[in-house]
């Protein structure tokens, strides 16, 4: 299995005027960076983390793959996606925050079964909340 987590540098930042989406993007790296230190335990292979700015169609990612949707009758590309990839080479895709954001903590609870350590990620209200 491989993964990537791209996500918007300058949301991650706290460059967007978007403190929710900061709060999110940062849970999110945070996650992400922790499965990526313990990613032997449930066999994950690799686990990018890309940020993308503005403008910036990416091409630095690790698995190509994009999601686009159709805005205003432009087509905008997501700044923020997890891909995931099998060893079969079937592809998933989430573009939705508390798709990504599910993910990211079953993994967690996944490690934290195969460890003793305690590896959970402390996230924050806005993040609670997408979830619950
Ligand atoms: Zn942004």
């Amino acid at each position: 299995m491989r993964m990537e987590l791209r996500v918007c540098k300058h949301c991650y930042n706290g460059e967007h005027g978007n403190p929710q989406k900061t709060a999110i993007t940062k849970d999110m790296v945070e996650c992400a960076r922790r499965i990526r230190e313990y990613k032997d335990l449930i066999g994950i292979d690799s686990l990018y983390v890309s940020m993308v700015e503005e403008g910036d169609n990416g091409g630095a990612e690790a698995l190509s793959v994009y999601v686009a949707s159709i805005e205003h009758n432009q087509i905008q590309m997501n700044d923020t996606q997890l891909v995931m990839e099998d060893g079969d080479g079937n592809v998933l895709v989430y573009p939705d925050p508390d798709d990504i954001l599910e993910v990211l903590t079953r993994n967690i609870d996944q490690i934290q079964d195969q460890t003793r350590q305690d590896v959970t990620v402390e996230l924050s209200s806005e993040s609670a909340e997408l979830l619950s």
